[in-house]
Parts: structure tokens; sequence; C-alpha cells
């Protein structure tokens, strides 16, 4: 056991970069944690999360226990509670190498060990196959079929996860319409390349094409390298650290070449990831120098556009909208006012504030697959302040916070869309455009 433990001390980062030691135990942190509201119990704390890394670094325990295991797989790495510690304490870090620990050093049966191996290694690297499981899974959803098989009832014989994740699916929508080129036009104002992630532009393909019509609006000349790849938040976030850093790799190389000045993401979580390269690859002799070159260049799409001057020309968007930080912006970029400051900018938006907007909505990459029954006491709070606020719409600005969030709202019935802050931005440069086209000059000079 102590050498699982020893192995624990030597992939935790080190000096003043070493988390645990940072950690004061003042508890600032236990009043933001979702898991510790919910239970009320310390190991489900960040506090106790690092007792319990601290107990495997000292070999009191090892990472292959279940209790272990246990603990910090409930966490959702949501990150609230590196702002609001005062230490500086690098929850995410820690709790990456805890996971990647426990990997590791359990061995998993034969069958969850191939679909891991499935998931992480063949389908999620491969955007081609993504792309025909969804297009099977279209046909699926539009064809009569997943009716057929809801109301047969055969559901019943497989097992009560497969059930579970079959109630979950999204609707498929058509795959995005856009052409973009390899590399951004060098003479633009504004050169970028749009990262499109694994599932956005298979489940929310309207979302990319908002983004880039928001962004061509915005004098940037977008490009998007067809070698890119997954990000490898949900790799890294599941223990799996050596396919994430490989999956990095792939993506650095892949837009090294692009001409463009920044690359744009708008999946919260994909960003945070993306940011995050340089950390990971920070002893790789290759890499560590390009990781960081790459990581600069990395910018939420509402970091982006507030950043260089949004241009005004926005039509009216008669609605009341409130907004959810996505936590892997708020806590994992620090962007809170730039998402903000976009919806207020659109005339007749009116925002309201939503109660714990900064709170996880429970989604957390896969965690409503992996931990349904915490996910789904996360989300009924999160659906109870929102449905308050009496907005039309919420805002948000990661898929898993999308598909979370319309999940919840459809099994209450509130009469709520959810969309992306871009998705609203691009409805508003349309209003404009038709209003130019019919408008009577009058009304063209009040716009
Ligand atoms: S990351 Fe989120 S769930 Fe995990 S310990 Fe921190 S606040 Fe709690
Ligand atoms: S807020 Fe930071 S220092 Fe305080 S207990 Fe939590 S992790 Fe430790």
């Amino acid at each position: 056991m102590k050498g699982e433990a020893g192995h624990l001390v030597a992939t935790l980062p080190t000096e003043h970069e070493t988390p645990n030691l940072d950690c004061i135990h003042c508890g600032l942190c236990l009043p933001v944690c979702p898991t510790y509201l919910q239970l009320g119990s310390e190991v489900d704390s960040p506090r106790g999360r690092i007792y319990l890394m601290k107990a495997v670094d000292e070999g009191r325990i090892s990472p292959s226990s279940v209790t272990f295991e246990k603990h910090m797989f409930l966490c959702l790495e949501c990150r609230a509670c590196e702002t609001a510690c005062p230490s500086g304490v690098k929850f995410s870090l820690m709790m990456n190498e805890a996971r990647s620990a426990i990997r590791e050093t359990r061995k998993p049966a034969a069958w969850e060990g191939l679909l891991r191996s499935f998931i992480f290694k063949t389908m999620l690297p491969s955007r081609r196959l993504l792309h025909v499981n969804f297009r099977l899974l279209r046909f699926y959803q539009r064809n009569g079929f997943q009716k057929l098989v809801r109301a047969s009832g055969m559901l019943h014989l497989f097992p009560r996860r497969v059930r579970e994740m079959e109630a979950l699916l999204p609707e498929v929508p058509a795959s995005p319409r856009y052409r973009l080129p390899e590399a951004a036009l060098s003479s633009a104002r504004h050169r970028v390349s749009l990262f499109e992630g694994c599932i956005m532009p298979e489940l929310f393909g309207p979302v990319h094409e908002a983004t880039v019509r928001v962004l061509e609006r915005n004098e940037s000349s977008v490009c998007s390298p067809s070698r890119q790849t997954c990000c490898g938040a949900l790799h890294l976030h599941d223990g799996e650290e050596a396919m994430a850093r490989e999956l990095a790799r792939r993506n650095i190389e892949a837009f090294e070449k692009d001409g463009a000045d920044f690359v744009i993401v708008n999946a919260a979580g994909c960003g945070a990831m993306l940011k995050e390269y340089a950390h990971l690859l920070e002893e790789d002799p290759v890499f560590a120098e390009r990781a960081l070159a790459f990581s600069r260049r990395v910018k939420d799409i509402s970091e982006y556009l507030d950043s260089i001057g949004l241009n005004q020309k926005l039509g009216r968007v008669d609605l009341k909208v409130t907004y959810d930080d996505p936590c892997h912006l708020l806590h994992g970029q620090g962007i809170k006012a730039a998402p903000r400051n976009l919806l207020k900018s659109i005339p007749g938006l009116e925002l309201v504030e939503l109660r714990d907007a900064d709170r996880c909505c429970g989604s957390a990459g896969i965690y409503n697959l992996t931990q349904p029954e915490m996910a789904a006491r996360i989300l009924d709070d999160k659906i109870g302040n929102l449905a308050r606020t009496g907005a039309q719409v919420v805002a948000t600005g990661n898929p898993g916070c999308l598909l979370q969030i319309s999940q919840g709202i459809r099994s209450r019935n509130l009469p709520m869309d959810v969309a992306h802050p871009v998705e609203l931005l691009d409805r508003a440069y349309q209003a404009y455009e038709s209003k130019q086209m019919t408008g009577t000059p009058e009304e063209l000079s009040t716009n």
C-alpha cells in the first residue's frame, strides 16, 4: 500500500504548487461545495477530500480503496472551492492526480475496461466515428424507432443505467452547415480559429453556426483546422491523464499553422481544458513551449467579443433572460462579466440575475451519467431558482449545462427556453439586418 501511496505523492504538484500543504483548513470552501451542501458530510467537502488525499500520500489508505474512490468521484470538479479558497489551493489539479492514481491502482472488470477503452480511446478522439454514431442516433429518433422502443417497454430488458441514459438523450439536430477554411485570411482585421470539440458539432451545430455568423459580423476571419480533436477534458477528469496529454499534443499540432491570433471556444469545459494544456505538458520536452503558446491564444467566445469591442449593429430581442454561469467559465477561467456584458448590450433584452448562478447545475461532463442521483438533486435546486426568475430564456455557455438544464426544464414543464449567449447575439444581428431591409427611414434612424 505504501508503494501505491508513494505513487500519488510523486504525481501531485510539488513546491509552491503543493496544494494540500497550502490548505489551512479554514473551511471557507464548504458553503460553496454542492456535494457538501447536499450531504453535510465533511468527507464530501473540499477540505474532507483533501484530508483523504493526504491520507493516501502518507500511506494510511490506498488510492484503490472503495472509500477513497467513492468520495473522489462524487466531486463534480466544479472548482467553486478554488474561487472561495483564500489560500489558492489548486483543487482540480489535486483531484485529477487523485483520480489518475485510482485508475492506475484499481483494475476494472473486463467489460468496464473494454467500454472505457472504446469511449475514451476510440470514439471520443475520432470525429468521424462520433459523427457516424450521432447520425445513426438521429435516424433512430426521427424515423419512429425511438417511439416504438419506448412504447414497447423493451427498454426494461436493459440495466437501469442504460434506461437512464436513453431517457437523457437530447434530440440530435442536423449537421452544421458552414464550411470553414484551414487557415484564417491574413488580410482580415481579426483572425480566429474555431475549436469545434467532439460533442458540439453533433448536438449543438446551430450554436456553432451562430458563433461563425457572430464572429464574421465582428470583422473576424474564421477558420477551423480539420485535424483538431476532442479537448481531453473528459479523459483528464476521469483519470485518463495519458490520453488527455495525447489529445492535447494532437490539438496543438492541428492549430499551429492556422494563421490565427486566437483560438475561439464556445464550450466552457473545453476552453478551461485548452487553457490547461500549458500545465498539462509543462514537462514534455517537445511540447512544453508549444503548449504555452497555444494556451495563451485560447479565448472563450464571450471573452473575445467583449475584448474587441462588440459590433453594436444589434436589433431588438424582446425577451426576459437569465444567465447561469458554467462552472468552467466562472471558476475555471475566471470569466463572469463578459457574457453578461454581451447580453446587456442587446436592445430590448431584460437580464435578470439568477440566485446561485455560480453554483453547478449537476452536469459536470458525464457526472449526470455516472452519479445520476446527486446530479438530479443538484439540478432540482437549479431549476427551482430558475423558475423563480420568471425568465423566458436561460442563457449558458457550455454544452453539458445546456443539456442538463434543458432536461430539468422539460421534466418540470417550465415555460422557458435554453440558449447559448451567442445564439441571442446572433438573433439580435439578424433582427437588425431584417429591419434594415424592411424598416421605414424613421425606424432605421432610431435603430
Ligand atoms: S470541485 Fe466542486 S464538488 Fe468538488 S470539492 Fe470543490 S466545490 Fe466541491
Ligand atoms: S478554503 Fe482552501 S484553505 Fe480553506 S479549507 Fe478549503 S481548500 Fe483549505
